[in-house]
């Protein structure tokens, strides 16, 4: 044995004797003893790494162990264990832990599956040219799924403003982004995915096969299985794209402007539909800002808005470098038709890769002023049609004052383009919001920019949906009472709680959503 081998050896040693000493042998015994091709770790450098997540917000709690899989056959290897446990113990997928609440954690008892640490034996991104569709390890990150289906022109549909999340991790949620008003969100453009379930039961699924633990893993919040692989369809990708921020002073008009854009479905059509908040310095200071690049620099001053809140509508047109002739003609038709203040046009061209890669460039800008691994006291809301401009009164032209402390995205999505057997909630409108409040606190910034100051700000806004009586659906969410979470699913409720007594019936996977009582 070589020196370092051996210091490696000792340290691993002393971890699991502290370990053992912290919480009993039999557990971690246990856990030691499953023959899996990939491994587990104990080392408290890697509980440390998988305790915390992007929000920042809960104090980090380490689990016993983390697994990193080779295969789903690792994965079921663990579960089955934990399943057969005298006392049962939690295992959490964790994506690439860019949750807010500490959902991909498992507590102190439980064991962490890194699906996103790529691993010998871990299949990588296996594209079907003629079927169209992409299969991907469910740890696979979106952008490696991208790079991969680029090589052969093609491109999944939907997607997340970022890229650097998991496959498994979006699809326990929804992924939505401005192209989901067409496509749907990103979960409702899978084909099939392989599941482990909470009894360690490797169950392939789909349309055709396993349709209710297919339907219902589909933002299932990681309650009925892991997905160890998800068949993604496909789309001719695009070659460029002519990105346009155009701004509005009045709600109403923007709002009108994006339900019509989103109503288009045929040939003649925008790509992407978003848009977002402006109520104080944001567009200058956030970090979706590069846009506005000293080339193309915006005064807000310049637009007449008395000082108000200001909105900006962010649209694309996909297009081929063959079509580059046209893109002009068919982007102009296409503006004729909104209302937007007509000094305000901002526009960009840029690769398709580029686009949809956007947000890492601002992380990578944050990141260098220390200002990326911060508190983030994020809210997410779906905001039924009906009442969006209450909200738009009662919280940005209200709760909000002039402050903001991170961009607010607001977009409307098409119900139709969800599929209602899906375990994802959201308003009974055939039109609804995305409402997200993407805020990083400072702890050495002004009052307004402190976590307790936006956290309560976040409970403020709650308030005042509840007491309005707008039926808001948090995305993301996250619920501190099952009580909250029976609300939270309303009709769908008790489809979901038989699905957890059918595929997880000891309550083991993803405990860290706090939807279920712990394992017992
Ligand atoms: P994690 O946070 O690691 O896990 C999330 C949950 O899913 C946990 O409960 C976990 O146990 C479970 N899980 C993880 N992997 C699996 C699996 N393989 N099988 C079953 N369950 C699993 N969301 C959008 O929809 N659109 C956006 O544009 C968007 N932009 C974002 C930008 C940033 C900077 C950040 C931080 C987040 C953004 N999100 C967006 C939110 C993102 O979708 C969620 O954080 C989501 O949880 C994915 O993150 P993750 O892969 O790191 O999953």
């Amino acid at each position: 044995m070589t020196r370092e081998m051996t210091s490696s050896f000792l340290i691993m040693t002393i971890a699991i004797c502290t370990l053992i000493i912290a919480v009993g042998p039999s557990e971690l015994l246990r856990i030691g003893a499953i023959d899996v091709d990939g491994h587990f770790t104990f080392k408290p450098s890697d509980l440390a790494s998988v305790s915390s997540d992007f929000g920042m917000l809960k104090s980090p709690e380490q689990p016993l162990a983390v697994l990193h899989p080779s295969s789903a056959e690792d994965v079921a290897r663990l579960i089955r264990t934990a399943y057969g446990s005298a006392t049962a113990f939690p295992v959490s997928a964790r994506g690439h832990g860019h949750s807010i609440n500490g959902q991909a954690s498992t507590g102190r008892n439980g064991v962490v599956v890194e699906m996103s640490h790529r691993n010998i034996g871990t299949p990588e991104p296996l594209v079907e040219p003629e079927e169209m569709y992409v299969d991907v390890w469910g740890g696979e990150l979106w952008v490696d799924v991208l790079k991969k289906t680029l090589e052969h022109g093609l491109a999944p549909k939907s997607w997340t403003d970022y890229l650097y999340l998991s496959v498994g991790g979006t699809l326990s949620n929804a992924g939505i982004s401005g192209q989901a008003f067409h496509h749907g969100p990103q979960i409702s453009n899978v084909l099939e995915l392989d599941v482990v379930t909470g009894r360690g039961e490797v169950k392939r699924c789909s349309e055709e096969e396993n349709t209710r633990l297919f339907h219902g893993v589909l933002g299932g919040l990681g309650q009925f299985g892991i997905i160890t692989r998800a068949r993604i369809s496909l789309e001719p990708a695009p070659q460029r794209v002519r990105w346009i921020r155009v701004l509005y002073s009045s709600f109403e008009v923007f709002t009108e402007d994006q339900e019509y854009l989103i109503s288009m479905h045929g040939q003649s059509k925008f790509d992407y539909v978003e848009g977002f908040v402006i109520v104080d310095e944001g567009l200058v200071n956030n970090w979706r800002s590069s846009f506005f690049s000293p080339r193309n620099p915006v005064k807000i001053s310049s637009v007449s808005s008395n000082g108000s809140v200001l909105y900006c509508l962010e649209i694309t047109k996909n297009y081929h470098e063959s079509e580059s002739d046209t893109v002009d003609q068919e982007v102009e038709i296409l503006m004729k038709k909104l209302n937007f203040i007509s000094t305000s046009v901002f526009t960009t061209d840029l690769q398709y890769v580029d686009f949809l890669d956007r947000v890492h460039k601002a992380e990578l800008r944050l990141r260098s002023k220390n200002l990326w691994e911060v508190p983030h006291p994020w809210l997410n809301l779906f905001v039924p049609k009906s009442r969006i401009s209450d909200f738009d009164k009662g919280v940005f032209k209200g709760i909000l004052g002039n402050k903001t402390s991170g961009p607010i995205l607001i977009y409307p999505m098409n119900k139709d383009k969800w599929d209602e057997r899906s375990s994802a909630v959201t308003p009974d409108e055939e039109v609804f919001y995305l409402v997200a409040l993407l805020r990083s606190a400072l702890s050495d910034g002004e009052e307004t920019q402190k976590l307790e100051y936006l956290k309560d700000q976040n409970r403020r806004i709650m308030e005042f949906c509840d007491q309005a009586k707008i039926n808001v659906k948090q995305y993301l969410p996250h619920h501190a009472t099952q009580e909250e979470w029976v609300a939270h699913y309303g009709d769908k409720w008790d489809q979901f709680r038989s699905m957890k007594a059918e595929f997880d019936p000891r309550h083991i996977l993803a405990t860290g959503q706090r939807i279920f009582q712990n394992p017992s």
